[in-house]
């Protein structure tokens, strides 16, 4: 074994906290060869594969607050399923995994993986047309897997071997979603979408507990925590951080986000920004036509004084003029019975 080779064992057993005599037996294990380019050449694989086998995932433990992070947007959550894809996805299992041991231990919850999942890895490590990297991680996760299942972090479920794996999973949703709140970890758009989709229609028909006035005052912060049952997707990303999986309402995209807590149907940006900017629209041109109306019930209003005005007036003249008849006849007459009395 050369120089480099020793290096690349020593840095290994550093980082991962596990005895090189061990790094060593696991590679011989699975044929690698540090003198093999492809594998010196890509130190992260290398750990991946210790790591994994062991189950002693110490070194991908993140410092930040994302681990805070992930335990408030999981925490909800009565089971979380993870599809094939995430599993073998470069390291980002491993992170999230990580990260995520603490809140399934304090919580007591379990992750969820198909049979079929397993069955799954098992074809794309034997599949000659994947790259030897997917190839190792398929063949290498589930001894990991193993590990989460022995501490009593993981449950395998066995549906079958039937069809495939996304079936499986909308079939348990289909069933376990009227009751639980459930989180999918996939990278598949489409099996999110319709996942998504599911998740709604639950909602739609769900049937809320009657909970009892004394319930409602004990437990008035959880109460509705505790009835709204969803079905929520995500997707994993570098160092196993999660993006949630919305489909908008109105144009029908699907787009991913921050895992809010809401439903999966949310308007995605550019809708929102249309449909503010429609309204703000409509909201001027119904102003402007309410200032029309306003200045034209002011004109009839006016046009009615004004000619309320005339009238007035030409009254006033009729009286006056009618009163000047009648004095000019009385006067008439008074002159004429005068005139009468002196003949
Ligand atoms: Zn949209």
């Amino acid at each position: 074994m050369g120089k480099n080779d020793q290096n690349i064992l020593i840095k290994l057993s550093q980082d991962t906290n596990i005895e090189k005599f061990k790094i060593e037996k696991c590679f011989k294990y699975f044929l690698i060869d540090l003198n093999d380019t492809k594998f010196s050449n890509n130190y992260y694989l290398l750990k991946d594969i210790v790591c994994s086998y062991y189950g002693i995932l110490d070194s991908y433990i993140r410092e930040d607050d994302s681990r805070i992070e992930l335990d408030n947007e999981i925490k909800r959550y009565d089971e979380i399923y993870i599809d094939t894809a995430p599993i073998i996805h470069e390291d980002w299992f491993l992170f999230f995994i990580a990260s995520v041991i603490p809140h399934l231990r304090r919580r007591r919850k379990k992750l969820v993986v198909l049979e079929k999942t397993m069955e799954e890895m098992y074809g794309l490590s034997h599949n000659e047309e994947k790259d030897d990297d997917v190839r190792l991680r398929a063949r290498i996760r589930p001894y990991l897997l193993d590990h989460l299942a022995k501490k009593g972090l993981l449950r395998k479920v066995d549906t079958g071997s039937k069809g495939i794996a996304d079936d499986h999973l909308v079939n348990i949703f289909k069933k376990r979603g009227k009751t639980k709140n459930i989180l999918l970890i996939t990278q598949d758009r489409y099996l999110s979408e319709r996942v998504v989709q599911l998740g709604e229609n639950l909602n739609k028909n769900i049937e809320i507990p009657n909970h009892s006035l004394f319930d409602r005052f004990v437990h008035w912060k959880f109460i509705d925590e505790d009835i709204v049952k969803k079905v929520v997707v995500c997707e994993l990303l570098k160092n196993g951080d999660l993006l949630r999986l919305y489909i908008c309402q109105h144009c029908g995209d699907s787009y991913y986000d921050k895992l809010f807590d809401c439903g999966g149907f949310v308007l995605c940006s550019s809708c929102y920004y249309e449909l503010e900017e429609k309204k703000q629209k409509y909201k001027e041109k119904k102003e402007i036509q309410e200032k029309r109306r306003l200045k034209e019930l002011k004109e009839i209003e006016e046009k009615r004084d004004l000619e309320k005005n005339i009238n007035t007036v030409a009254s006033v003249i009729k009286k006056k003029q009618r009163r000047l008849l009648f004095t000019v006849i009385i006067l008439l007459l008074l002159t004429i019975s005068f005139i009468f009395f002196i003949i």
